[in-house]
């Protein structure tokens, strides 16, 4: 093979460029990793971004994924730094009469709190729990014969099902509410098909795994990533914003960890027609408005179930959640939305003695420029009465400007595009493999191509597969 400067060159240090990274220099091929910003770590960034000493996840906070992540699992990352802080309930959903259900790392609890409804929640959760590593070998890739056919089909039968559908197999409001805050992390229409599959995958892994947060913050799994690939003998440059193919040293492939939109922009006069036609139709979903505080004190949540848990899901009823997340797909605004709130402070060190940070998130239209603070706000006091008083410092960003802060953030879709049953497998476009693009040496390994959002790895991991296969 002809000697070039690297063997292959990762364009973005997310999860999924690290991995990829990883992965590539795993196998003996020599990796030059480029980040547009100072720091590595796409969603993986921790700062100070109210006040001095209080520490905020910029974008993911709870690492559900990342445990359950079979990629993931088998690097030494703890030998790179990485901790991970427990709550004694992984998430709660409180309710307007003060009560709230939650999502236990014991699968026996949560049910036997669900009263009636436990039975069919242990039904369509424990066959995923207990076939974890089946499930994730089959499902978080791209579309292949499944190798657990049995385990697959018993998953496939709900998981292909609409939130909406599976939600009335519940009968009592607390249920129905916690399925609710579950599916909607799917960020579309609960009566979209396929749409329960993310509320399964995420309280199997909760029973299994948890849903820690890194000691220290989110930036700690990149920190440690890029660790271990740099020990691998790998190259990292920071500062780097690659927007021609021309700036980039002589390589046999190029890794993608950006989307489509960017993708055309930077190297789309590579690609056949037909894939660039393909590219362009890519869908991008509702954005996210994310807000984060310093505060005084912890959040006074009236169920006490809710100051237990490090992620809190505010919304109330199915119902309330459900026109929530339809009217942000229709480009409305919600004006009681699902939020999705983290206290990590509450269980890992990320402020001043005392005092306490929360980070949150609501999902509103694709673009919208809405200024989403006193609706999350009130959202949060209808369940906390006296928050409002505890605020020290607040930092908001809207969906434009995360797009601003990171461009696979296309109009604040923070999934790389919208993940329903029409893209769960092809995207960024339907091929052979997704990961490949139509011009020799190109590959995409973002959260644009499957399994999709979230960090777990698993894309960047498929697409260097991929990348080995057909070069090395
Ligand atoms: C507010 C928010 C909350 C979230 N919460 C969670 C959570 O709790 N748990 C969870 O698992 N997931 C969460 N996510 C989703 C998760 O962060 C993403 O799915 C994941 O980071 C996607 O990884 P990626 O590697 O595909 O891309 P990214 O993480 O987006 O990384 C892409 C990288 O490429 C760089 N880049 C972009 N353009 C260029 C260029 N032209 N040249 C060079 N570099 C470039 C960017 O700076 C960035 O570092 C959240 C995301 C957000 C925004």
């Amino acid at each position: 093979m002809e000697k070039k400067d690297y063997d292959v060159i990762v364009v973005g240090s997310g999860p999924n460029g690290l991995s990829a990274a990883i992965r590539l220099q795993q196998q003996g091929v020599s990796v030059l990793l480029l980040e547009a910003k100072d720091i590595i770590g796409g969603g993986m960034r921790t700062a100070e971004l109210t006040l001095p000493g209080f520490y905020h996840d910029v974008c993911s906070a709870v690492h559900p994924m990342a445990m359950g992540s079979p990629f993931f699992s088998k690097l030494p990352l703890a030998d790179y730094g990485l901790e991970f802080a427990y709550s004694p309930l992984e998430a709660a959903h409180p309710f307007d009469d003060g009560t709230a259900a939650f999502l236990a790392r014991s699968l026996d609890d949560t049910a036997r709190a669900l009263g009636a409804d436990g039975k069919v929640y242990r039904e369509l959760i424990k066959p995923v729990a207990d076939n974890w590593e089946a499930v994730a070998e089959d499902s978080l890739g791209p579309f292949s014969f499944p190798r657990h056919p049995l385990i697959m089909a018993r998953f496939g039968l709900n998981a292909l099902r609409s939130a909406s559908a599976v939600a009335n197999r519940f009968s009592t409001t607390a249920a129905r509410g916690l399925w609710a805050g579950m599916t909607a992390h799917s960020i579309q229409p609960l009566t979209n098909v396929a749409s329960a599959a993310i509320g399964i995958v995420l309280s199997a892994v909760g029973h299994r795994y948890g849903w820690p947060v890194p000691k220290g913050g989110s930036q700690a799994i990149g920190h440690a990533l890029a660790q271990y690939f740099i020990s691998l003998g790998g190259q990292i440059q920071t500062g780097v914003h690659v927007s021609s193919l021309s700036q980039l040293p002589s390589h046999h492939a190029v890794v993608f960890d950006l989307t489509p939109k960017q993708l055309l922009t930077i190297a789309g006069d590579q690609f056949s027609p037909y894939y660039k036609r393909q590219l362009s139709r890519y869908r991008y979903g509702p954005g996210v408005f994310k807000m984060d505080w310093a505060l005084s004190g912890p959040i006074p949540f009236t169920a006490p179930e809710c100051r237990q848990a490090i992620t809190v899901h505010l919304g109330g009823t199915f119902e309330e959640i459900a026109l929530s997340e339809q009217q942000a797909y229709d480009g409305k605004i919600c004006k009681a939305p699902y939020v999705l709130l983290s206290q990590q402070s509450l269980f890992d060190h990320r402020a001043p003695a005392g005092k306490h940070t929360a980070w949150a998130y609501c999902h509103v239209p694709n673009g919208s420029d809405a200024d989403m603070t006193q609706i999350i706000e009130q959202q949060i006091e209808r369940f906390a009465p006296g928050f409002r008083d505890l605020i020290l410092a607040k930092h908001t960003m809207n969906a434009q400007q995360m797009e601003i802060y990171n461009p696979n953030y296309v109009g604040g879709d923070i999934n790389g595009g919208i993940i329903d049953i029409r893209q769960l497998y092809t995207r960024p476009a339907c091929r052979i493999s997704p990961y490949r693009t139509s011009a020799k040496g190109i590959y995409i390994c973002s959260s644009a191509t499957p399994p999709g959002g979230g960090v777990h790895g698993m894309c960047g991991y498929h697409a260097a597969n991929t990348v080995l296969k057909d070069i090395f």
